[in-house]
């Protein structure tokens, strides 16, 4: 009595699991009612109504954002559920020849509707360009393509009787079907979350593709009998689906994940090797068995895989450039790159004239942030001042992780009178407010700059660098969250900028002992 208690109420708290337990004992009782008998198709037309009444009845009450999604599955699902009514009414009850004509059309019209619907879902979890996940799922897609037309759509096409309205729904399942099939690939090969509601709604899938498959064979080879065993796996695509709209975690499957930078496991990897060999495989078989009608396609098959793996291979070598030059906490270049772009900056101003600036910034007693709130927090302060000294930037210029707090923007083309205006931009754009490390706790952050030009302060690389660098110390020494030009190291020979910076080492120091942090922490 206990158990039962405890059972039902989870069943009733889990309205998903008890909806896909009666409905799978409703496929059963369907599957023991006499193949012809009234009662089966009524049971087939209550088990696909559930279904559309469970995904509107999901977005009632689960609120998923957006809901178009939803709401097209769930039309989808209606306009399945009103083609078998259909189905039922003009062959069973009203005895018309061709009836299937306008089921069929029904039928069909549901595939769009659930691939726009899959395609919004695809698009809201995965934000912008996701070219990798595209490819991968467009290669699957080309020997899914070939495979069916191989031993579905070409058979249909060369058997077609003539009739236009017998052709066009035998071709259209298959055709729709791998509509699905390469939406279906983009969900699964995108990124996103993966919620027990993603794999209830995948089932729903996979259910339609492998039934409409059998059923596209069993047609061709004359073997289909309606109401065999392939209704089951219409029935459970049904309830899967129906499940997946009563799963709290709908609500969540189109929650935006950025693209993965690189996720070619060695599992991808090889289904992407599988389906590129399909095609030359199939080369073989048509070889083996004589046929050549069907060469052309498999050719094509093969060429656009070809160039479906060399565009993948070029997204690889693009990304991984675009790691190595990327500081991976901030976003900004990495200080390699910095120094590498260094030498030819200076050769072109040399050849065209002009004024090459490096501004080294360097965040204020950072250490402390990290002593008092952790690094994580102090990760959290150093991504948004990258973001914050990105917003002063110009195209053309470089701004780099120069070392682990500190940060360099090596900008051409500057005037000498705007060197203090970019500094300065750059100090308050950090200071002006309080950074968000967490839900209710902001820092305050600042900055120290100090900066120089090419020809006008210093006459190479070496000295650039120096001079910033030298120019940065001071304003240490000056109290910090200032800047420094610099002019304001002159002179700049060799022996007075060492001795400058040693003394603005000393005297960061000896203020550092005297200091403890100024950090100010704002806490809501
Ligand atoms: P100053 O005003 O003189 O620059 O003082 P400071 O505390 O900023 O300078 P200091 O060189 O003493 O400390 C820099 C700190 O930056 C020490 C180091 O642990 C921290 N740090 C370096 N890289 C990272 C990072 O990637 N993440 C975090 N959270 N901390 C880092
Ligand atoms: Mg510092
Ligand atoms: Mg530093």
């Amino acid at each position: 009595m206990g158990w039962g208690r405890a059972d039902s109420s989870r069943f009733v708290s889990r309205p998903w699991l008890l909806y896909l337990m009666v409905g799978a004992g409703l496929v059963i009782g369907y599957r023991l009612i006499p193949v012809h008998g009234t009662g089966r198709v009524a049971g087939y037309c209550l088990i696909s109504t559930s279904s559309a009444v469970a995904v509107f009845v999901g977005l009632a009450r689960l609120k998923p954002v957006p809901r178009l999604p939803w709401l097209l599955l769930g039309a989808g699902q209606v306009v399945y559920m009103v083609a078998g009514m259909t189905c039922y009414l003009l062959r069973d009850v009203l005895g018309a020849a061709d009836s299937w004509v306008v089921s069929d059309a029904f039928y069909l019209s549901r595939y769009p509707l659930v691939v726009a619907g899959l395609v919004l879902l695809v698009r809201h979890r995965t934000p912008g360009r996701d070219l990798p996940g595209l490819l991968d799922a467009g290669t699957l897609a080309v020997a899914a393509t070939m495979l069916s037309w191989l031993y579905i759509i070409g058979p249909y096409v060369r058997n077609d009787s003539g009739r236009l309205v017998e052709a066009v729904p035998l071709v259209g399942y298959p055709v729709m079907d791998l509509a699905l099939f390469a939406v279906g690939l983009k969900l699964i090969l995108g990124s996103g979350r993966h919620p027990l509601a993603f794999f209830l709604l995948m089932g729903n899938l996979v259910a339609i593709m492998t039934a409409d498959t059998l059923y596209g064979l069993q047609q061709l080879n004359g073997t289909y009998q309606t109401g065999n065993f392939l209704d089951v796996i219409w029935l459970a695509g049904n309830l899967s689906l129906g499940a997946a709209a009563l799963h709290p975690t709908m609500a969540c499957l189109a929650e935006p994940t950025p693209a993965g930078d690189e996720n070619l496991d060695r599992c991808r990897l090889t289904v992407l090797l599988s389906a590129a060999l399909v095609a030359p495989v199939m080369m073989l078989v048509q070889y083996a068995r004589g046929v050549t009608y069907d060469i052309p396609i498999v050719a094509v098959a093969c060429a656009l895989m070809f160039l479906l793996t060399i565009a993948r291979m070029a997204v690889l070598v693009s990304d991984q450039r675009r790691l190595a030059i990327t500081d991976g906490l901030t976003g900004l270049y990495t200080r390699r790159f910095l120094e590498a772009e260094l030498p030819i900056e200076l050769a072109r101003v040399r050849r065209t004239g002009g004024l090459l600036a490096l501004f080294i910034i360097d965040v204020d007693r950072f250490k402390a942030i990290n002593d008092h709130h952790g690094h994580p927090a102090g990760d959290r302060v150093l991504a948004e001042i990258s973001v914050r000294l990105r917003g002063t930037t110009r195209p053309g210029d470089v701004l780099a992780r120069y070392g682990g707090e500190e940060f360099a923007l090596l900008a051409p083309n500057v005037h000498l009178d705007e060197l203090s205006v970019v500094a300065e931009r750059m100090r308050t754009k950090v200071a002006d407010s309080p950074i968000a490390v967490n839900a209710d706790t902001w820092l305050s952050a600042t900055v120290s700059v100090g900066a120089c030009a090419f020809p006008v302060h210093v006459s190479d690389q070496v000295e650039l660098v120096g001079m910033a660098d030298r120019a940065l110390y001071i304003a240490k020494a000056r109290g910090r969250d200032c800047t420094v030009i610099g002019d304001d190291v002159k002179p700049t020979a060799t022996e007075e900028g060492r001795r400058d910076a040693a003394d603005a080492r000393e005297a960061q120091n000896a203020h550092d002992i005297r200091t403890t942090t100024d950090i100010r922490t704002t806490t809501a």
